[in-house]
């Protein structure tokens, strides 16, 4: 299966997301680093069909490429520092972005509705 974006990479087993799965206690993790989507407890082919989780991690690399590598990753750990990982400003938007990719999912299941007049 190809990656859901261009130049996008898939690790897994990483070791970054090894060390993340701990620290969140988390049975599988996947973290973003720039370009690339780091996974832990999870296979690229188990994740890629979570559309909800590849949208949130998609998120996470468009605040990459919107702040800037280093940039982002400082403004992560400050929010982080500040409010903790689930209130943290950048999860809450990436978080956001799955749910609504879910809702999406679900509705091409059904039948579309009747246009309204
Ligand atoms: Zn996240």
């Amino acid at each position: 299966m190809q990656p859901p974006e261009k130049n996008l990479k898939i690790v897994e087993n990483s070791l970054f997301a090894r060390i993340a799965r701990w620290k969140l206690k988390s049975s599988n993790v996947a973290m973003v680093l720039g370009k690339t989507i780091h996974l832990s407890g999870v296979s690229k082919e188990k994740f890629l069909r979570d559309t909800p989780w590849v949208a949130h991690e998609l998120c996470h690399v468009r605040q990459f490429k919107e702040h800037g590598y280093l940039k982002f990753l400082w403004l992560y750990l400050v929010e982080s520092l500040h409010v903790g990982y689930y209130n943290n400003k950048f999860e809450v938007e990436a978080r956001m972005a799955g749910v609504k990719e879910e809702h999406l999912a679900k509705n091409k299941l059904t039948t579309p509705p009747p246009t309204a007049v």
